[in-house]
């Protein structure tokens, strides 16, 4: 008799040869999931954080004339003597919004407000703080002065005709003002994608119920209401369902009448009450990944219907960190935005780590800047994929490579901020 058991292919294996690895998954998302496409014209100050659908093209000229950058006074420079000192003798005002309509002749300038459109005849404008008033009408100005100062030129900014948001950019608060600088008050965005979500498991109880024995609160359902609320996507909280094909497959079907996407937690490892598979495999086209990363190996990527399935991992650190690495960059895919790789930074680590061969991993770190604005990172203590508070207490992941063996104090590694997750959206 053998002394020894041959394990069957397990989670705690370093490497397995039906993995696949990060970017052939996220390759594969890429490929599966297409973007939502409709679209819908809204009011600009609703536009903030959407998509836009479609180039937005200048109708004129920003500014549309040239106009004074400065208090002061508007002069035409061949009327300055080049060296020593020239009097002149103001004309008339021109404010922001009321222009000077008059002419000047020789000898004079015109006292122009900031935003004043520049009168006809004068090139260039003298801080008020750069003149010395000789009387009331009469101002004299010195020879260091260059033609066309202070002046903001028509179009500087935006010239007529230039496309000035592209199709496919999340707007921003600078876009707004940009926007409504041209006298825009309305865009086209893509509809939010609808991202449905609910927790597999019969032992989850929600908050205010009892905790027998064997139960445990439902984490997982938080977190992704978290998450997902600072993407630009609607979002339905299907609740928890419980570990039996019968509910499975209603509460599969019932997302899948309303959601672009649904997302669950649990349920998708070889548990013997793990029915997500089965009624999958039923249901629709349905993949079923072991990927080369830790945590979070098995990920399941479908669709029923014409929504798309992403089914993560039960361990709520597993959730987190498939959600950022993958949900993320498929929500980019549905919602019609380029799918952006996440920043990653450079970090001396001042903590050894044991690392496997083989796969990438998310270790959770915290991370800081020394004296010289270099970054440091330290690992928030023990790393299991249960351990949910390495995730509150971390401001990024530390991600090993998969050629990556054990670190030591001093070495050089990667890290991925959290909060760029969500900003590169
Ligand atoms: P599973 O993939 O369903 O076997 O779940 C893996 C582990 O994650 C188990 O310890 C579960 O109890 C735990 N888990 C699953 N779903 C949740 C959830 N919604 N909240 C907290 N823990 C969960
Ligand atoms: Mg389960």
């Amino acid at each position: 008799m053998e002394s020894t058991i041959q394990a069957a292919p397990s989670c705690a294996d370093p490497f397995d040869v039906e993995s696949i690895s990060l970017d052939d998954a996220l390759q594969r998302i890429a490929a599966r999931i297409n973007p939502v496409g409709q679209t819908e014209i809204l009011p600009l100050r609703q536009c903030l954080g959407r998509i836009n659908a479609s180039d937005v093209v200048s109708p004129r000229n920003i500014p549309p004339k040239a106009n004074s950058a400065m208090d002061g006074y508007a002069v035409a420079m061949d009327n300055i003597e080049e060296a020593g000192l020239t009097e002149l003798k103001i004309a008339g005002t021109a404010f922001a919004g009321v222009p000077y309509e008059g002419s000047t002749a020789r000898g004079e300038c015109i006292r122009i407000m900031t935003g004043a459109i520049i009168p006809e005849g004068v090139d260039t404008v003298i801080m008020q703080e750069q003149v010395e008033s000789v009387d009331e009408q009469t101002i004299r100005v010195d020879a260091n002065h260059r033609t066309g100062e202070n002046i903001r030129k028509a179009g500087e900014d935006i010239t007529d005709g230039q496309i000035i948001l592209e199709a496919g950019i999340k707007i921003s608060p600078a876009d707004l003002g940009v926007v409504a600088s041209l006298g825009i008050g309305n865009l086209s965005v893509y509809r939010r994608p609808v991202v449905a979500f609910f927790s597999t498991g019969d032992e989850l109880v929600g908050i205010g119920e009892t905790l027998e024995d064997g139960k445990i609160f439902d984490s997982n359902r938080y977190s992704l209401h978290g998450l997902l609320s600072q993407l630009p996507v609607d979002i339905l909280d299907l609740g928890v369902i419980r570990d039996n094909p019968e509910d499975i497959r209603e509460g599969l079907s019932k997302a899948a009448e309303q959601a672009d996407l649904i997302l669950t937690t649990g349920g998708v490892s070889v548990g013997e009450a793990d029915y997500i598979k089965n009624v999958l495999e039923e249901l629709g086209d349905t993949e079923f990944w072991k990927i080369a990363i830790k945590p979070g190996r098995p990920l399941t990527l479908g669709q029923i219907g014409d929504s798309h399935f992403l089914g993560l991992p039960g361990n709520p650190v597993a959730v987190m960190v498939t959600f950022c690495q993958f949900v993320i960059p498929a929500i980019q895919r549905l919602s019609g935005v380029e799918i952006q790789a996440p920043r990653l930074f450079k970090a001396t680590s001042d903590d050894s780590m044991r690392k496997k061969p083989g796969r990438t991993e998310f270790q959770r770190g915290i991370a800081e800047q020394d004296v010289n604005g270099d970054w440091r990172v330290r690992r928030t203590g023990k790393q299991g994929s249960g351990i949910l508070t390495s995730m509150s207490r971390a401001n990024c992941f530390i991600v090993l490579p998969p050629e990556q063996a054990n670190i030591e104090p001093g070495d050089e590694v990667t890290i991925q901020f959290f909060d760029w997750f969500i900003p590169q959206f």
